[in-house]
């Protein structure tokens, strides 16, 4: 392993600071205090500071020289709506609220390289440092590049790093192509005639309507889809009715898609609003199809994902990165930065939760758990990632 030793020495210092923004999460656009704290640590280390992109979001950069390139690299700051079970000293103080996703780790790691950068980078061009509010379902990396972020701060290429509870701690996972999924969701709403349970010809029903449809739409990922196209379509909600003798007015069924590729969603939105259609009409139902796209997929570009896999191997060791990892369906709004610049977006191994302290609560666990905590291990080796990849890659032709 790597590591670079200033960074490792300033370890406790960062890990003071990663425990501090544990234990005050912030929800997302609400990052103030989180901001305030990232803004200070930045300009205290003599990097220059732009704050109110995307809100809260904060940007810090670094330039030496007249080099021309420049890179980004992106940190995520909010946390969730969780009330945290951890009784450690770090845990929440905000009633409700919880770093149950390891953001306040991302934002720990990137401030460690902001700092050795900032007092020994060697380097010619810029480092754009981009701490982005919302990640969780509020799109704030949108809402920063919609003020301007890739104008007023252009780079030749964007990263991003997410930690990865099971995957041992400190190992790197990557993949160039998707890594992550487009999340979308639907809401259907059926209307029909109600009428008396034991008279439904008097009537037109939602319900049985709903069901049809229900079924009807599996048969999208079955039949309309090409089997190597990877896609998911659950069917999360279906409401109707509030008493055992009467067939209701209306019927709503909702639920979520996930593909790899905008071309495969296309497909499935345009089935699902015709199977939804022609089913209610073929009962005598009405129906309203609301289809939201939230993220798009995230997918690395080849170059930059080659090149950032090259780093991490130098970082942590050959036997260490895997360089073709399964990707998830899950979904990240780092996906909007790669819709605008080439880049790549890595899993960083969190390990198998034993690094937690007592009174974490029951076992290890998965990111969005009460009991989730990120590993302080990664610090050093997410910065020594994040300093070696920005000056290898404004070093090179
Ligand atoms: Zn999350
Ligand atoms: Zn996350």
């Amino acid at each position: 392993m790597k590591l670079i030793p200033e960074i490792q020495s300033a370890q406790g210092e960062i890990q003071t600071l990663r425990r501090t923004i544990h234990a005050h999460p912030e929800l997302r656009y609400e990052e103030t205090h989180t901001a305030d704290l990232v803004a200070q640590k930045l300009a205290e280390w003599g990097i220059e500071v732009h704050r109110g992109l995307g809100k809260t979001g904060v940007v810090g950069m670094l330039k030496r020289g007249n080099g021309p390139k420049s890179i980004g690299l992106r940190a995520d700051m909010d946390a969730l709506p969780i009330q945290e079970l951890n009784t450690f000293e770090h845990r929440s103080r905000n009633d409700g609220k919880m770093h149950a996703c390891g953001h306040d780790g991302h934002t720990a790691m990137l401030l460690g390289a902001a700092q050795y950068l900032a007092k020994h980078g060697q380097f010619d061009g810029t480092i754009v440092f981009i701490f982005q509010p919302a990640e969780e379902g509020g799109a704030g990396a949108k809402a920063m590049i919609k003020d301007g972020l890739f104008e007023r701060f252009p780079v030749d290429a964007v990263f991003g790093i997410h930690n990865w509870p099971g995957m041992p701690a400190g190992f790197f996972g990557v993949t160039e192509g998707p890594i992550m999924a487009s999340s979308n969701e639907f809401h259907i709403n059926i209307k029909g005639v109600g009428s008396h349970a034991a008279l439904p010809h008097n009537g037109r029903d939602p319900v049985f309507t709903a069901v049809q449809i229900a079924n009807g739409l599996q048969g999208i990922i079955t039949r309309n889809k090409k089997p190597l196209d990877t896609a998911v379509l659950s069917i999360t909600q279906i409401h109707a009715g509030d008493a055992v003798n009467v067939v209701p007015n209306e019927a709503w069924i909702a639920g979520t898609v996930r593909t790899f590729t905008t071309e495969t969603l296309d497909l499935i939105e345009s089935r699902l609003r015709k199977i939804a259609e022609s089913t209610a009409e073929a009962y005598d139902c009405s129906v309203e199809v609301t289809f939201l796209r939230n993220y798009p997929p995230t997918v690395n570009s080849g170059a930059e994902t080659q090149f950032a896999a090259e780093v991490m191997r130098e970082v942590v060791g050959e036997d260490r990165v895997d360089a073709k990892v399964e990707p998830t369906m899950g979904a990240e709004d780092f996906s909007f930065m790669l819709l605008e610049k080439p880049g790549c977006y890595a899993f960083l191994g969190n390990g198998d939760g034993g690094h937690r302290e007592s009174g974490h609560g029951a076992g290890p666990c998965m990111l969005h758990n009460a009991s989730y905590d990120f590993n302080d291990q990664l610090l050093p080796v997410g910065s020594s990632y994040w300093v070696h990849l920005a000056t290898k890659f404004l070093a090179k032709k």
